[in-house]
C-alpha cells in the first residue's frame, strides 16, 4: 500500500487532503507542524510527501533539508502560495520534486501525485557504467570506484533518464516532461543548469564533456560509447 505523509497546519485542508487521499486507497499520516513530520519521516517510511511550506516550528524548507539530509529518496510534493516564485525555485533547490499553488483542485493534486508515484516506481533497478562511475538506480547512488558521489534528487533523476535512453538526443522539453513532469510552469533555463550541476560531478573536464553532450540548437545526448548497463 502506498503510504503518504501530509504536512499541513491548516485543519480545514489537512482533513480535506487526507480524506481524498484516503479514498484514492492511499494511507495517510497527518503531522500538523515540521517538527512532527520530521520525527514521522523516515527512509522508507512513505512513498511521498505533501508537504506545506508555511508551518509551525520548522517550515516546509526546513523540513525538504532534513529529509534529503537524512536519505529520504521518495518524492516531495510542495504546497505553495500563489504567485511566490521564489518559494518555488528554493523548494526545487532543497530537493523537492515538484509544488502545487494553493488554491490547488483536489484532481490536479491527484494527477501530481500519481504521476511522481509513477516515475518513481515504473523502471526495473540497474547498473549504468560510464567511464569511472557506476549509478545503482536501486540505492540511488552514484560511485566512482568505491567512492560514493553526492547528487541531488533532481540531478539523480535527470543522470538516471539520460543513461536509460542513451545516445538519443533530447530536447529540453522531453528532459522537463520526463524529469520534472508534466505541466510543472518551469522554464528550460532549469535544464541548463542541472546539465551544469551534473557536469561538474561526472566530467572530468565539463567545459568539453565526454558523456554529456550538448546538441546545438536541440538539447543534449547523453554519450553511449563509453556506456554498459549490466
Ligand atoms: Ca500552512
Amino acid at each position: 500500500m502506498t503510504r503518504i505523509l501530509v504536512v499541513e497546519d491548516e485543519p480545514s485542508i489537512a482533513l480535506a487532503l487526507e480524506d481524498d487521499l484516503r479514498r484514492e486507497g492511499y494511507e495517510v499520516d497527518l503531522a500538523v507542524d515540521g517538527e512532527e513530520a520530521c520525527r514521522l519521516a523516515g527512509a522508507d517510511r512513505y512513498d511521498l510527501y505533501l508537504l506545506d511550506i508555511m508551518l509551525p516550528k520548522r517550515d516546509g524548507f526546513e523540513v525538504c533539508r532534513y529529509l534529503r539530509s537524512e536519505g529520504v529518496k521518495a518524492p516531495i510534493l510542495m504546497l505553495t502560495a500563489r504567485g511566490q516564485e521564489s518559494e518555488k525555485v528554493i523548494g526545487l533547490e532543497l530537493g523537492a520534486d515538484d509544488y502545487v499553488t494553493k488554491p490547488y483542485g483536489p484532481r490536479e493534486l491527484r494527477a501530481r501525485i500519481k504521476a511522481l508515484l509513477r516515475r518513481t516506481s515504473e523502471a526495473p533497478a540497474a547498473v549504468f557504467r560510464f567511464g569511472q562511475f557506476e549509478l545503482d538506480t536501486a540505492r540511488c547512488e552514484l560511485r566512482a570506484g568505491a567512492t560514493p558521489v553526492p547528487l541531488k534528487p533532481l540531478e539523480f533523476r535527470l543522470l538516471e533518464f539520460f543513461l536509460r535512453n542513451q545516445g538519443r538526443v533530447h530536447t529540453r522539453q522531453r528532459l522537463l516532461d520526463a524529469v520534472w513532469g508534466q505541466d510543472t510552469h518551469i522554464t528550460e533555463r532549469v535544464v541548463d543548469n542541472q546539465v551544469t550541476n551534473l557536469r561538474k560531478k561526472i566530467e572530468s573536464d565539463p567545459e568539453n564533456p565526454r558523456h554529456l553532450i550538448s546538441v546545438r540548437g536541440i538539447g543534449y545526448r547523453f554519450d553511449t560509447q563509453s556506456v554498459t548497463e549490466r
